[in-house]
């Protein structure tokens, strides 16, 4: 019989079809990426076309002068930058003035290179800018809220193949981490502790949802996972805010983020994925029930009417066995 599980940090419902699931290797991809050259000269994120792009506002340097990672404004940003965030209220109709901050950030040099192939070294470095550029988009009074984001591959979202992800900063709190917020609210009203320190115990100690874990973090599956290889990257100590994540931390997310990429592109043959940060401001840092942490959704199914229709998800691989596939892929060292 399919089973109806509850996500309690999403407060969402998830059929998982455990009948009629499909194996994890059939969620494998087919050869879908044409290969690319390392250095293509007509993008304007490969080096050398610096001036391609808008004013640069953060870079990690290399050694020999060049840059690791930096961040640009988006040309095509869907927020501007200048002006006041002013409500205006027409009787029934109301908006604000679409004031934002939105960047991208430049992962790489490398036009050809994926996280699941970079060093963990460098992943660290482009966790130190997500971490740099949010800290300073909070610094802005006017903005609410601010969300990290990936799109790998066209089922992701993205055309552009240069690696790299995003960063937009607005002056309203989205529906989805409302409803997150107000999950987690509940909980430590009914039970004094923090949902996601919890669902991380409970998980850690189950252990047959686990894919990866050091020290500081653990990647999962989760028990309602709301599609196929959906995984949550929680860090160990409690916090709301991935701004006030220390050095050491971040190499411990960079090694667990890079391994479970790894996990993916080798077992599942390069899926097209999109990770977010969830997080709170540095201002909220400190509050006891939310917890910052990575949501990474592989982009192997689609979604359709009845996702679109009720909210709830169906979901076609067994979490279990989608963890326990993950953590038998061969990786290279
Ligand atoms: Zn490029
Ligand atoms: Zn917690």
């Amino acid at each position: 019989m399919p089973e109806i599980r509850s996500n309690p940090v999403t407060g969402d419902w998830v059929i998982i079809a455990t009948e009629r699931a499909r194996r994890p290797e059939e969620f494998t991809q087919k050869a879908h990426r044409a290969p690319l050259p390392p250095y293509a000269p007509e993008c304007p994120f490969c080096p050398g076309n610096e001036d391609k792009t808008p004013k640069e506002q953060f870079r990690v340097p290399s050694p020999d002068g060049g840059w690791l990672v930096r961040s640009v404004p988006n040309r095509f940003a869907a927020l501007t930058p200048e002006g006041n965030v002013e409500r205006h209220v027409h009787g029934f109709r109301s908006f604000l003035d679409g004031v934002g901050l939105h960047e991208v950030i430049v992962e790489t040099p490398a036009h050809n290179l994926t996280t699941a192939l970079l060093p963990v070294a460098h992943v660290e470095r482009i966790l130190e800018a997500y971490r740099h550029r949010l800290r300073a988009f909070y610094e802005d009074r006017r903005i609410e809220h601010v969300i990290v984001f990936k799109n790998y591959g066209e089922a992701a979202g993205t055309s552009l193949t240069h690696p790299h992800s995003q960063i937009v900063g607005m002056p309203v709190l989205p529906n989805q981490l409302r409803a997150r917020l107000e999950e987690a609210v509940r909980h430590w009203g009914n039970a004094g502790e923090c949902l996601y320190c919890r669902t991380l115990h409970e998980e850690l100690e189950d252990g047959t949802r686990v894919v990866a874990e050091n020290d500081s973090f653990a990647a999962f599956v989760p028990y309602a996972a709301l599609s196929p290889f959906h995984i949550w990257f929680f860090p160990k100590q409690h916090g709301a805010c991935f701004g006030d994540a220390t050095d050491a931390q971040l190499a411990d997310l960079a090694a667990v983020l890079r391994e479970v990429l790894a996990r993916l592109h080798a077992g599942l043959q390069d899926p097209d994925y999109n990770y977010v940060i969830r997080s709170l401001s540095p201002q909220e840092g400190s509050v006891r029930y939310f917890h910052w942490y990575i949501s990474l959704i592989p982009r192997v199914t689609k979604s359709a009417g009845f996702e679109l229709g009720t909210g709830m998800f169906i979901n076609t691989a067994l979490p279990e066995r989608s963890a326990e596939y993950l953590r038998g892929v061969a990786i290279p060292a």
